[in-house]
């Protein structure tokens, strides 16, 4: 198989093997856009070389000989010649991008011949040794490994010396002396010379670029986003163009779209008189991209038609960059744009409306979890008010977080790990700082656009950033100014994404506003889905929360948490304390009032949606104080000895109480709960019913392990509400089901079936005793199980698929065998991940529950399921 391949050959569906950046670079050459001749080394090639022991095979070094002089005759330019030197840029690019995450060597192929060449033939001096310079920065970094900083600070000593403020300032005589500074530094760190020959410097980068897929930095990367390491990196080998030849000539990156916001208008940044990553660096503040046109009406018309086409042709959102040399305009990366969930949103309504994409394209343009973010928090209005900015820079990525401030990625960590909530705050960001930013809440730069790398990074991680905020002045490791005020490492600073200001203190937070696109886009995934989406809701501030977000209904009220409230707790503990049935009346008919008005509540907001309660489910122990200075306060209240409530508490206690005297085994003990609990339901459901709402009870029996366990309670519950209805005479429609949670119950579903008019699988509990995992105790060592690859996720936070979930297709299977159309229903925290939905879909679950803030995603996961 051939390793290498041209520019002109390739197309956007090579990604595989030519990288995300080389199958784009084919395509726009394809379309006819102006885009500098080259290759592509495919990431085969990069698989050879691994196994090769990291030695280019003898067919690579063929290969890129015979293509080197094919880009000669294609370009009219000579490697290695000072008449008509051909330069060159080598850029990693593997099939998924990660930006920033590998290195690139600009100029390749300069020495010090060609350079005097190159100076000559554009009778420009002083450009030709700032290429240079260039070159020997980046093959020193890239090569050798020589640190950035190593070179950036003779540069900046030289700066200083001469009071300069740009590096525009520098002249060609500076630069010769930069780029023999420069050459030493590669003797004196590495005792190895610059390399002469333009082909011994091409081969020592493609080598270094196939290495560089091992770095550090580049694995941090592709851990955080699950990118597989047997991926490997294709290298490009592009013809340069100069975008610092002069101020008719510039380089510059660009949105098709607003990447923010999701607004429908180009939106870029360019820097004349530049190269490369001068742009993203944030070390010049670039111009808006509209200033083109005031410039070089021409060339922005040219450029705006070609990012038109581009994005028709991708029917995307696209993110290029480009460079301008002396007048001509050079594509030279396409990809789609990296955007905020509120812009992902908006970019995927508008390109329906646009008629560019269709309803089911716009759902998979998003994904499930990037819409937790449009919930993004906001700084409370009352915190706000009165309280004046610091300081204001470029809002890069929304939402608002506060926290302690912290200088290094180093230290941003450290403080993490101590429990802190961290912001890191700093002049710019590179690649090294991947690690500070991920476990900070939020990002705050001094320099830098809205295309820097702490910007592009903060929105792809959803994090709320602020960049190039100029008030800020970073002192040293440990202090910093903002405007007018000095703070101090852990000092608090709170940061608005959305606006780019920066308060001193914490503020507190608040959820954000329905977005409108959002709803829209809801609908249309609510169309497109086969497992509906309910919420977990026990109370009605988080129903109505939930139905706003889209909830069918509620799937799982826990009851329980009723009980918790100070008035409703106390009759549970008379409850629980008393000895006879007598004294069992009065504290069940309180709860029983309190209850009904509970479910009154629900039923009123549902308007005829379904509500699955579940009756009682934790040991009655929750409910009792444990220390000592609680059950003395406890037993005054009650008007009982302490010494009782004491003995009580320790009657009670259980070695392991998730296995213990819980859910349906209550009941079997103290039938009064669940009789109570359903007469409150009948109760609640009349009363609505008479308001002219139509209410259907749907009742849940938890921790059901066997037929005759689930026939006991339910004949109870039957003849309970038989008795409610006989009294007011007014049967009602209802169904009683239970939770499948028990490995027993699935194993046995057929059975429980016959008497179940619905399952509901608790994955919580189901994941604990199929994996024997206790919920509560496997923080200490399912991290280390994820760390040494045993697991590949935490199985509370995403299905265990191959285990648990065979055990689930068993009772779907089981339970639908014994009634065709059983609805079945998952409850609990799977039920709102994405991963685990598409599973559900795949067994024929036909609704989850989860809490509210997961319903948007749990909408949007299930249309994906089914799309
Ligand atoms: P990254 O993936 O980090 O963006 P790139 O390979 O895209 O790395 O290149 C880094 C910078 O160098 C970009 O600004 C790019 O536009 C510029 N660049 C790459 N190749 C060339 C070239 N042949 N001519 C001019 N600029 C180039
Ligand atoms: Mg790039
Ligand atoms: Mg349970």
């Amino acid at each position: 198989m051939k390793q290498i391949y041209f520019f002109a050959e390739g197309n956007r569906d090579m990604r595989a093997l030519l990288g995300g950046k080389g199958a784009n670079l084919a395509e726009m050459t394809g379309l006819g856009l102006p885009v500098p001749s080259g290759f592509t080394v495919t990431t085969d090639a990069c698989h050879q070389y691994q196994t090769n022991n990291n030695n280019m095979t003898s067919q690579l070094e063929e290969e890129l000989k015979d293509a080197l002089q094919h880009l000669e005759e294609q370009t009219g330019k000579l490697f290695d010649n000072t008449a008509n030197p051909l330069l060159v840029s080598v850029r990693s690019g593997a099939a998924i991008s990660m930006p920033g995450m590998m290195d690139t060597i600009l100029n390749l192929g300069l020495n010090d011949q060609t350079v005097l060449g190159l100076a000559k033939q554009t009778n420009n001096e002083r450009f030709a040794w700032d290429c240079y310079r260039r070159l020997l920065q980046m093959f020193g970094n890239v090569v050798f490994g020589i640190p950035e900083k190593t070179f950036d600070n003779e540069m900046t000593k030289l700066k200083q010396a001469k009071h300069y403020q740009s590096d525009l300032e520098l002249t060609t005589a500076d630069l010769k002396q930069l780029a023999q500074q420069f050459k030493a530094l590669y003797t004196a760190t590495e005792h190895k010379a610059f390399p002469q020959n333009p082909h011994e410097q091409l081969q020592l980068a493609v080598d270094a670029v196939f290495s560089s897929w091992q770095n550090n930095r580049a694995k941090v990367y592709r851990k955080l986003h699950g990118i597989p390491e047997t991926l490997g990196t294709a290298v490009n080998v592009q013809m340069m163009a100069f975008g610092n030849s002069g101020q008719d000539s510039g380089t510059g990156v660009a949105f098709t779209r607003n990447p923010v916001t999701g607004e429908a208008k180009l939106f870029g940044e360019f820097l004349k008189n530049a190269q490369g990553e001068d742009v993203v660096s944030g070390l010049r503040t670039p111009q808006p991209i509209h200033e083109l046109a005031d410039s070089d009406p021409e060339i922005y018309q040219q450029f705006v038609d070609s990012v038109q086409e581009l994005e028709n042709h991708y029917r995307d959102m696209q993110d290029v960059e480009f460079t301008i040399e002396h007048g001509k305009l050079y594509f030279l990366q396409t990809r789609n744009g990296k955007r905020t969930p509120k812009a992902a949103v908006q970019i995927a309504v508008d390109l329906v409306e646009e008629g560019k994409i269709s309803e089911a394209e716009a759902l998979m343009r998003v994904d499930p979890e990037q819409i937790t973010q449009l919930l993004h928090p906001e700084f409370a209005v009352d915190d706000l008010k009165g309280k004046a900015a610091l300081a204001k820079g470029l809002p890069a990525s929304p939402g608002a977080a506060s926290g302690q401030i912290y200088f290094t990625a180093a230290s941003a960590k450290a403080a993490h790990e101590a429990g802190h909530q961290v912001v890191l705050v700093r002049q710019d960001t590179s690649p090294e700082d991947i690690e500070g930013m991920v476990v900070s809440e939020a990002i705050v730069t001094s320099r830098g656009g809205m295309t820097s790398h702490a910007a592009v990074v903060a929105r792809g991680m959803g994090k709320c950033g602020v960049v190039g905020c100029a008030a800020i002045t970073i002192e040293s490791d440990k202090s910093v100014k903002i405007g007018e005020q000095t703070f101090h490492e852990g000092d608090n600073l709170s940061v608005d994404g959305t606006t780019g200001k920066l308060y001193a203190g914490i503020l507190s937070t608040t959820k954000a506003a329905q977005d409108p696109n959002l709803q829209k886009f809801l609908q249309w995934a609510q169309k497109n889905g086969n497992v509906d989406v309910f919420a977990n809701a026990d109370t009605p501030a988080d129903f109505e929360q939930a139905l706003r977000f889209g909830a069918k209904g509620i799937g799982l009220t826990r009851t329980e948490h009723m009980f918790f409230k100070s008035e409703r707790l106390f009759q549970m503990r008379r409850l629980i304390i008393a000895r006879t049935a007598d004294d069992r009346i009065d504290p069940l008919n309180k709860l029983r009032e309190m209850q009904q008005k509970d479910f009154v509540a629900l039923y009123r907001l549902a308007e005829g949606k379904n509500v699955t309660i579940r009756l009682l489910d934790p040991p009655l122990h929750e409910f009792l104080p444990h220390d000592e200075v609680e059950l003395k306060e406890v037993a005054t209240a009650m008007n009982v000895s302490v010494d009782k409530l004491r003995n009580r508490v320790a009657e009670l206690k259980e070695v392991n109480p998730m296995l213990g005297h819980r859910g349906c085994r209550l009941a079997v003990t103290y039938p009064d709960i669940y009789e109570m609990q359903v007469t409150a339901i009948a109760n609640a459901a009349l009363q609505v019913r008479s308001e002219g709402i139509n209410v259907k009870p749907h009742i849940m029996i938890p921790l059901i392990g066997s037929l005759v366990e689930m026939r006991w309670v339910k004949d109870r519950l039957v003849a309970k509400l038989n008795e409610v209805f006989a009294t007011t005479k007014q049967p009602l429609h209802y169904q009683i089901g239970t939770m499948i949670e028990m490995p027993r119950a699935c194993l046995v579903a057929d059975q429980i079936a016959q008497e179940a008019d619905f399952f509901s699988f608790g994955t919580n509990d189901l994941t604990q005793l199929t994996y024997g995992f206790s919920r509560d105790d496997s923080g200490s060592f399912l991290p280390d199980y994820i760390e040494k690859g045993l697991l590949p996720a935490d199985p509370f936070k995403s299905l265990d698929q191959e285990g648990v979930g065979a055990l689930m297709k068993m009772a779907v299977n089981g339970g639908r065998k014994e009634k065709r159309s059983l609805p079945i229903g998952v409850c609990g925290e799977l039920g709102g991940d994405p991963e685990s939905i598409k599973f559900f879909d795949a067994i024929g679950i036909d609704y989850v529950s989860c809490s509210p803030y997961r319903v948007p995603v749990a909408v949007l996961a299930s249309a994906q399921a089914a799309i």
